[in-house]
């Protein structure tokens, strides 16, 4: 098996194991309880009601982290960020960028393809209030680190605070020369640990929170990713 064929392996095999991850009871019990009561509109769909999944292939050049599953967007369609006004927003502007062939996201089969793109998040289970508490951040975490490891990405988009925290945290234990201190996080802000590290843009989250505040708007987020894209371009 080539490499990049024993890296797909090898990422088939760890969001199998992580489908089935139960490691904290209270998101446990959060997701099943939004999967079994339903919101009214999705009275008729089954709930997908587990760890969602990355989105994407371990040897895509971007890769975005979010902070976790929407109750009744991810935690119903199973796949990231699809379902919800978050990622109308986010589908939106990956399309605008070529990192997607579509701008509509509104179910797993609704032929989404991503394109040398992948899409994570530093906690794999629907948290109440979308907050998930420290003790379950740190128990998730094993699952990005283990994606982190395969990861082929020269470049990482962390949607929101908490993301670009997991992720610079992440990548120093993986031994990326993160800065000290630590750089601030702000829209459009980017840190560069090191040439064996991928370049981390940070970008405001597209939560309803954001977008309808006008703390985020389309501009700005196509402003990261078009920022994204000129990285890719660029030789290795
Ligand atoms: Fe497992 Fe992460 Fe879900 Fe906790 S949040 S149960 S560690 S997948």
């Amino acid at each position: 098996m080539s490499g990049s064929g024993r890296t797909r392996a090898a990422a088939a095999r760890l969001q199998a194991e992580l489908v089935e991850c139960s490691r904290c009871p209270r998101l446990v019990e959060w997701r099943n309880r939004a999967a079994t009561a339903k919101r009214a509109a999705f009275r008729e769909q089954a709930y997908w009601g587990r760890p969602v999944p990355m989105l994407g292939e371990a040897s895509a050049g971007l890769l975005l982290v979010g902070l976790a599953p929407a109750a009744h967007g991810a935690n119903r369609t199973g796949r990231m960020f699809t379902g919800d006004r978050s990622g109308d927003w986010l589908f939106r502007a990956l399309h605008r960028a070529g990192f997607a062939n579509q701008s509509r996201s509104v179910a797993a089969d609704d032929g989404l393809e991503l394109m040398d793109a992948a899409i994570t998040a530093i906690v794999r289970c629907a948290p109440p209030a979308n907050k998930p508490t420290p003790a379950e951040r740190e128990t998730c975490a094993r699952w990005l680190r283990a994606e982190l490891e395969l990861s082929e990405a020269r470049v990482i988009v962390c949607l929101g605070r908490m993301a670009y925290d997991q992720v610079l945290r992440l990548g120093r234990q993986r031994g990326w020369d993160v800065p000290r201190p630590k750089p601030r996080f702000g829209h459009g802000a980017e840190v560069d640990c090191g040439p064996a590290a991928p370049l981390l843009i940070a970008c405001y989250h597209p939560s309803q929170q954001n977008t309808f505040t006008g703390l985020l708007t389309e501009e700005m987020l196509d402003a990261v990713f078009a920022r994204a894209a000129e990285m890719l371009a660029r030789p290795v």
